[in-house]
């Protein structure tokens, strides 16, 4: 048993509460790889935001739990490094889709673990967060519970179909299970198409897709229900178009991508909404250069040369969605 604790890592817990209360969010990357590492730790040391560095069960198993653990207790390590005397740094798990897989990464040093319980049947659903809450809350480790599914494609986490959170539901869920925050189901979806083309309108001028709109007022009724709780957005890419368009200029193949507009990010971060999960920017943004670097230098085959534009173009990207879209920037507790 590891305690976070000693790992440096925090829980989600007061940054959370300050987000809420300040209108902005936390952003939360799943990561994989050591670039994708190292461009976070150095976009939230340089902006001096908090930051949440999620591992999804696709994740643990592309990379290894235990090579992604030490990863987040080097990130710690890294930022210090770096200039920053107090990291605030959650290791946390997506998607977790059991009680054993929570535990195990509970007891591996994880600070923060999301039990998704939303496709089962509800009572189902209350009974395995409130396992999941039980256990994590004896060594103050923060849960996240989803009620309401997603559509759209997230490592194993699939669904066809969209099922919006039920405002009046949520009292009851919340209380019963004790979970610190809910991912709620307002529109969001996992991937890089989160929206099939005749969903969308087209803008006359550009040609592009335009999504339909996240349903805010499904998200002001939950906040009515259940005022100054921690709420998540899922699936929140906005797949930048420059990075599609780089994508397809050099051999890539990614028709009519489409994300979620970060006006309505930004809008969102202002409400209850206090952790926004990114994960298809950064693939974009890390395959984007990639692609780039090689077309432009065929005859390079040194990793590094074409991981360091990667890592790059993913700070870059961190960087953006830190002080542009979610209001992150300058709000570390303890300076
Ligand atoms: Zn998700």
């Amino acid at each position: 048993m590891v305690s976070y604790k000693d790992l440096g890592l925090v829980n989600t817990r007061a940054m959370f509460a300050a987000a809420v209360k300040g209108g902005y969010a936390i952003p939360a990357f799943n990561f994989n790889t050591m670039e994708q590492m190292q461009a976070i730790v150095q976009a939230a040391v340089e902006t001096k935001s908090p930051v949440i560095m999620q591992v999804s069960k696709g994740a643990r198993n592309y990379a290894n739990a235990t090579i992604l653990r030490y990863m987040a207790q080097g990130a710690v390590e890294y930022a210090k490094e770096l200039g920053c005397a107090h990291p605030e740094i959650v290791l946390h798990l997506d998607h977790g889709d059991s009680f054993e897989l929570c535990k195990d990464c509970i007891d591996m040093g994880f600070s923060s673990v999301m039990i998704d319980g939303s496709a089962l049947p509800y009572e189902d659903n209350i009974a395995l967060t409130k396992k999941v809450v039980e256990y994590a809350h004896k060594y103050d480790v923060s849960v996240e519970a989803e009620l309401g599914v997603l559509a759209g494609v997230e490592d194993e986490v699939a669904s066809e179909v969209s099922h919006y959170t039920k405002p009046e539901e949520v009292i009851d869920f919340a209380t019963r299970t004790g979970c610190d925050s809910l991912a709620i189901s307002i529109g969001t979806s996992h991937g890089a198409y989160k929206f099939k083309p005749e969903q969308c309108t087209r803008d006359p001028k550009t040609g592009k897709l335009v999504p339909p709109p996240l349903a805010f007022d499904v998200l002001h009724e939950i906040e009515k229900k259940l005022p100054g709780f921690p709420i998540v957005l899922h699936g929140s890419s906005s797949v930048p178009q420059e990075e599609v368009d780089t994508i397809n200029a050099f051999g890539g193949k990614l028709p009519d991508a489409v994300g979620i507009p970060e006006e309505q990010l930004r809008e969102a971060s202002k409400s209850a909404v206090c952790k926004i999960n990114i994960d298809s920017d950064s693939r974009l943004a890390m395959t984007a250069a990639i692609r780039k670097y090689l077309a432009e230098n065929p005859s390079h085959f040194d990793p590094r040369q074409y991981l360091k534009p990667a890592r790059e173009n993913m700070k870059k990207m961190y960087i953006h969605k830190i002080v542009d879209v979610l209001g992150s920037d300058g709000k570390l507790l303890q300076q």
